[in-house]
């Protein structure tokens, strides 16, 4: 079997997050979220942790060599397959990323700009790492986690201000990359329910 070395691409709010969660369940695969990574570490009390709260808080990214630095660390820990869900975000992270790692597809998630701003509102997290969308991917009981019934809460940086301010970043910093990925690039239509979305997922992967 091809041992599947995948980043996932796509705008905030693109609903990237929950299909890469699904596709390295389905395929065994590790699933690496540099967003997972950077909230676990932002209420750390550390220097470091207080930098990346101020930097997520205010929908700015986190310096590319700490990011770079994370991720060779992680990927050298790992034997299998992986998932990159957030990781590269500009290109020099992904020119950095081109030496320690044979990516073999990059998969991206399409969704029109007027849908992500109202998706990125409605979203609702929980500290377990599931997230859930008032519109899209409501929870059974409202405000509670299917999984571990904790209370949800809805992200620092998912203001209507922080909101298009990462939008504005993601076009200038992450839209190139799929220039830059272009060989190895498969589009995906994510504005569709998210069984929908996953289904054309695995037609590409299989
Ligand atoms: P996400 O959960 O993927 O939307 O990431 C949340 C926030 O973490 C982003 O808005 C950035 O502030 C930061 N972040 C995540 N991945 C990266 C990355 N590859 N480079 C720089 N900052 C990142």
């Amino acid at each position: 079997m091809k041992t599947y070395k995948i980043v996932i691409l796509g705008p905030p709010g693109s609903g990237k997050g929950t299909q890469a969660k699904m596709i390295a369940e389905k395929y065994g695969i590790e699933h690496i979220s540099t967003g997972d990574i950077f909230r676990a570490k932002r209420g750390d009390g550390t220097e470091l942790g207080n930098k990346i709260k101020e930097l997520i808080d205010n929908g700015n990214f986190v310096p590319d060599d700490i990011t770079i630095k994370i991720i060779e660390e992680k990927l050298g820990s790992i034997e299998g397959g992986y998932m990159l869900d957030g990781f590269p975000r500009t290109i020099p992270q992904a020119e950095a990323l081109k030496g320690f790692a044979d990516i073999n597809m990059v998969i991206y998630i399409d969704v029109k700009d007027e849908v992500l701003v109202s998706r990125l509102s409605s979203r609702l997290m929980c500290k377990c790492g599931e997230s859930y969308n008032k519109i899209t991917k409501k929870p059974k009981k409202d405000n509670f986690c299917d999984k571990c019934n904790q209370e949800l809460y809805q992200r620092e940086d998912e203001t209507p201000e922080v909101v298009q301010e990462r939008l504005k970043i993601y076009k200038e910093k992450t839209e190139p990359l799929l220039d830059f990925y272009k060989d190895i690039l498969v589009r995906v239509d994510g504005d569709q329910p998210i069984n929908k979305v996953f289904e054309d997922i695995k037609k590409v992967l299989s």
